[in-house]
C-alpha cells in the first residue's frame, strides 16, 4: 500500500531586479518574470499540480492582470516578504525586526497584495525564511492562518533564522499552521561561502607587511583553523537551493524527499522555486527537471501524492486521518 502525502508546489515571486548583486536576486525584467511564472504554471497544470505562489508585493501589482485571469482552485496567492526590497527597504531580516516594525510591514505589505489582487492572502513565506514568534502571532492578526517559512535545522542567527528545534513535519506556531520546507534535519551541508569569507579573512592577517599585536594574530589563526574545518566537515546549515526545483542538484532532492517520508509520521512536501529560474525556453534543463521530478513523484516514488494548494493542505490531512 502506498502511502498519500500532500504535495505543496510552490514558488517564490521576487521584485525585478535589474542587475543589483544583492539578495535576493530575482528577474532582471518583468518580462523574464512573467514568462517564467506563466511557464511554470503550464507544466504544473500539464501534470495536474496546483501551485501556490508566494507573491512580494512588487510582482503581485506587476503581474495583477495575468494573476487574475488564472483560476483560484489551481494557484493560491500567499505573500512573500523581503524588508530588503519592501517599501522603506530595511536592511535587516525580518526575524531580527522589533514586534512593531514587523506589524506595520506585513500590514502594508499584505494589504497591498490585497488591492492589486481582490484577494487578502491567508498563506505566507518570509524572505530568506526569517522570521521569529512575533511574526507568526502578527500574522495570525492580520489574518493569515498557513505558513511555509521554515527550514528544518536552518540555523544563522545573524539573519534572524533558528530552525533548529523545527522537525519536518507541519506544526501550529502562534496560531498559524506551518508547514516546514521539505529540508532534511540530518542532511547537512557545508556553508562553504561563509567558510570561505572566514578562510581568506584569516589568511590576509597572515600577510607580509602587516603589524598586529600577537593576540590579534592569535585570533585570526583560531578563526583560520576553525574555517580550514568547517570548509572539510558538514556545517550547521542547509543549502535551501539544494531543495529547489533546479536541475543541478536533482538526485539530491530527491534523496531527500524519500528521507523526509521515511522519517515523518505525517509528511507534507513542500518544494520551492523562484521566478528568476528560466522555465520557459524550449531546451531549458530547469523545466526538464521540473516534468521529472513531478513525474517521479507521480509514478516511482512508492507514495501516492495528493497535489493542494498550501491552503487546503491541512484540511486535507485531517480528512486522512
Ligand atoms: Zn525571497
Amino acid at each position: 500500500m502506498t502511502k498519500t502525502v500532500p504535495f505543496v508546489l510552490s514558488m517564490d515571486c521576487e521584485r525585478v531586479n535589474p542587475g543589483k548583486p544583492f539578495y535576493p536576486a530575482g528577474p532582471r525584467t518583468a518580462k523574464e518574470s512573467a514568462r517564467n511564472i506563466a511557464a511554470f504554471l503550464d507544466i504544473a497544470r500539464e501534470t495536474g499540480f496546483p501551485v501556490t505562489l508566494f507573491l512580494t508585493p512588487e510582482a503581485a501589482a506587476l503581474h495583477a492582470g495575468y494573476l487574475k485571469r488564472l483560476d483560484p482552485a489551481m494557484v493560491e496567492f500567499g505573500l512573500h516578504l523581503h524588508p530588503r526590497t519592501f517599501a522603506h527597504g530595511i536592511s535587516e531580516s525580518l526575524g531580527l525586526l522589533e514586534a512593531s516594525m514587523q506589524e506595520s510591514l506585513l500590514r502594508e505589505a499584505t494589504e497591498a497584495v490585497e488591492k492589486a489582487l481582490n484577494r487578502r492572502p491567508v498563506s505566507f513565506r518570509a524572505g530568506f525564511y526569517s522570521a521569529n514568534a512575533d511574526t507568526f502571532r502578527i500574522l495570525k492578526s492580520l489574518g493569515y492562518r498557513y505558513s511555509s517559512t521554515t527550514v528544518p535545522g536552518r540555523y544563522k542567527p545573524a539573519y534572524g533564522i533558528d530552525w533548529r528545534h523545527i522537525g519536518a513535519e507541519p506544526a501550529e506556531i502562534g496560531g498559524i499552521w506551518e508547514c516546514p520546507l521539505s529540508a532534511s534535519p540530518t542532511r547537512r551541508l557545508p556553508d562553504v561561502a561563509a567558510a570561505t569569507r572566514t578562510l581568506l579573512g584569516g589568511m590576509t592577517a597572515f600577510l607580509p607587511g602587516r603589524r598586529r599585536p600577537a593576540a590579534s594574530l592569535l585570533r585570526s589563526a583560531i578563526a583560520l583553523g576553525r574555517a580550514v574545518r568547517a570548509a572539510i566537515r558538514p556545517g550547521p546549515d542547509i543549502d535551501p537551493a539544494s531543495l529547489q526545483i533546479e536541475h543541478r542538484d536533482h538526485r539530491l532532492r530527491v534523496a531527500i524527499s524519500r528521507e523526509i517520508l521515511s522519517m515523518t509520521a505525517t509528511p507534507v512536501l513542500v518544494c520551492t522555486t523562484h521566478n528568476d529560474v528560466d522555465f520557459a525556453h524550449p531546451r531549458s534543463p530547469h523545466a526538464a527537471a521540473l516534468r521529472r521530478y513531478l513525474h517521479w513523484l507521480r509514478h516511482r516514488a512508492g507514495i501516492t501524492p495528493a497535489p493542494v494548494l498550501l491552503r487546503d493542505a491541512r484540511k486535507l490531512m485531517s480528512e486522512r486521518t
